[in-house]
């Protein structure tokens, strides 16, 4: 399985197109049974919005946000997607050590 299908797998799993028409998750089942590569041009079209992603960045305690707007794909965005709460907010690596430093900080400071 190549990361392109592991991907699809994942955000299938997450129900990221029961939203959609349900073709296009009809086409991602057939990329994950067959192969990406197998798949027509303008099945691969249909895929391609979720096959590369923009981070969301990360918002400091102070409410300031960091302006990141790294566009994830591959094994980057597959390992978002796994780590992510929410597949609408899907994080680099950076911002999600900004993340847990500012959640960390957070706990001491309740700890205190
Ligand atoms: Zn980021």
């Amino acid at each position: 399985m190549t990361v392109t299908e592991k991907l699809l797998a994942a955000l299938l799993e997450r129900g990221v197109f029961d939203n959609e028409e349900q073709k296009v998750s009809g086409i991602a089942k057939l990329a994950i049974e067959k192969s990406f590569d197998s798949l027509s041009h303008a099945q691969k079209y249909v895929l391609s919005p979720w096959l590369s992603q923009h981070c969301t960045g990360s918002t400091d305690p102070g409410g300031h946000h960091n302006g990141c707007c790294v566009e994830l794909d591959g094994d980057e965005l597959l390992e978002a997607i796994e780590l992510a709460d929410d597949t609408e907010c899907l994080q680099c690596d950076s911002c999600r050590n900004d993340d847990s430093y500012y959640a960390h900080q957070y706990d001491k400071l309740m700890a205190e």
